[in-house]
């Protein structure tokens, strides 16, 4: 784009609007208007915090995945404005006439068929659900190549990547490593002895990002790194020996590019998910925002550290996954989640999660070259082993 063109705005449809990533969406649009407008909110079942979403953007088209709560809206709100309800309701909100970009942050495999829809309807889609990518992105990434629109990754390491990499295929000509970089979250130092005993609590005090239950476990066992190195393999279409992940405390250091002269490029800037949503919307411009940039001279010190991944069997797990394919990481994110909603009920403990991911995995009979059934049949029969491994 040159400088003479008219900025472009984009109208965004957010899927997932009630949730962090959501309100992180709502602040960017507030803060560069003239950039990106939203034009349909979509929520699980918060009514009072739709409504009130629906109040202050003035946004007409609504949808709730929950039917009941979707009446319940629909009884508070003008009734200028559409609330629609249910998968097919969010299919009809994700492919909005004036919508030309839909920004998923729906937690979970809710958000899949949507998205293919949006593609399917021409829409750029900006992704924060990494579920989507890990169980489908072999699908998804060749219906947005058929299509000709673009999948730009909201989730803050892959977004750091897209900005290294500009764009250039990572096919590994140019690339000889992505590397993704980990909190390492609360446990990062613990003792693997001491695995065991800890407790739900522990487990949502995340040291840098401030994100939601589900997501705050994955970082403490690491799973949520392990399913970022499976989306990172489709997204940028690298083989997966080629993805790695180092240990960065400060999660300043969002992710890097090593190319193959030996030179890395990384991109850094505060966790705020303000940062990489903004470039997902306004890419390929760079827009000023109110975003307050880093000042060098306070940072105390950037460190990085190997993961243990004999002690946090996560990464391991999900690099197998990644490398057989086909159904296999759509049984591990199951497998994870039912493990994860377990732990947090207090039902098993902590290292208890990797296990049954694991035992899991190797009850699977893999399909190597799945179609959207099979990974939505592999999910299912997923939740339903590791749910038996747990009662
Ligand atoms: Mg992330």
């Amino acid at each position: 784009m040159t400088s003479h063109s008219p900025p472009r705005q984009r109208k965004v449809v957010l899927l997932g609007s009630t949730g962090s990533i959501g309100a992180s969406a709502l602040k960017v649009a507030q803060d560069i208007p003239e950039r990106m407008k939203i034009v349909g909110l979509a929520a699980n079942r918060s009514v009072d915090a739709l409504e009130s979403q629906l109040a202050t953007t003035g946004v007409q088209h609504a949808a709730m995945w929950d039917a009941k709560a979707a009446t319940s809206l629909r009884d508070r709100v003008s009734p200028d404005i559409h609330v629609d309800s249910g998968e097919e309701g969010l299919v009809r909100l994700a492919t909005l006439d004036e919508a030309d970009m839909v920004l998923i942050a729906i937690i979970g495999i809710a958000g899949l068929k949507p998205t293919l829809a949006a593609i399917e309807a021409g829409k750029d889609i900006a992704i924060a659900s990494k579920e989507i990518l890990v169980m489908a992105g072999e699908i998804v990434m060749a219906a947005a190549a058929r299509k000709g629109v673009k999948v730009l990754p909201i989730d803050s390491e892959h977004n750091a990547i897209y900005q290294c990499l500009e764009n250039a295929p990572a096919d590994g000509h140019t690339i000889s490593r992505l590397i993704l970089t980990a909190s390492g979250g609360p446990f990062r130092t613990l003792p693997a002895d001491q695995l065991s005993n800890v407790t739900l609590e522990q487990a949502l005090k995340h040291p840098t990002w401030d994100m939601g239950t589900k997501i705050t476990i994955d970082s403490a066992t690491l799973f949520n790194k392990g399913l970022e190195m499976i989306e990172a393999r489709w997204l940028f279409q690298t083989p997966m020996q080629q993805v790695d992940v180092i240990v960065h405390p400060q999660s300043i250091v969002h992710s890097m590019v090593e190319f193959v002269d030996g030179s890395i490029l990384a991109q850094l800037s505060h966790s705020n998910m303000c940062f990489p949503i903004q470039y997902a919307v306004t890419w390929p411009d760079r827009v000023a925002n109110t975003l307050e940039p880093l000042d060098f001279s306070k940072l105390a010190k950037l460190n990085f550290e190997a993961p243990r991944v004999d002690d946090f069997p996560a990464l391991r797990l999900a690099r197998q996954a990644g490398e057989q394919g086909g159904t296999l990481p759509s049984v591990l994110n199951a497998a994870n989640e039912v493990a994860v909603e377990a732990f947090t009920q207090r039902h098993i403990s902590f290292p208890q999660i990797w296990q049954i991911v694991e035992d899991t995995m190797q009850a699977h009979e893999l399909v190597a070259q799945p179609v959207l059934e099979s990974v939505l049949t592999a999910d299912q029969w997923a939740r339903d082993h590791a749910a038996s491994l747990i009662s």
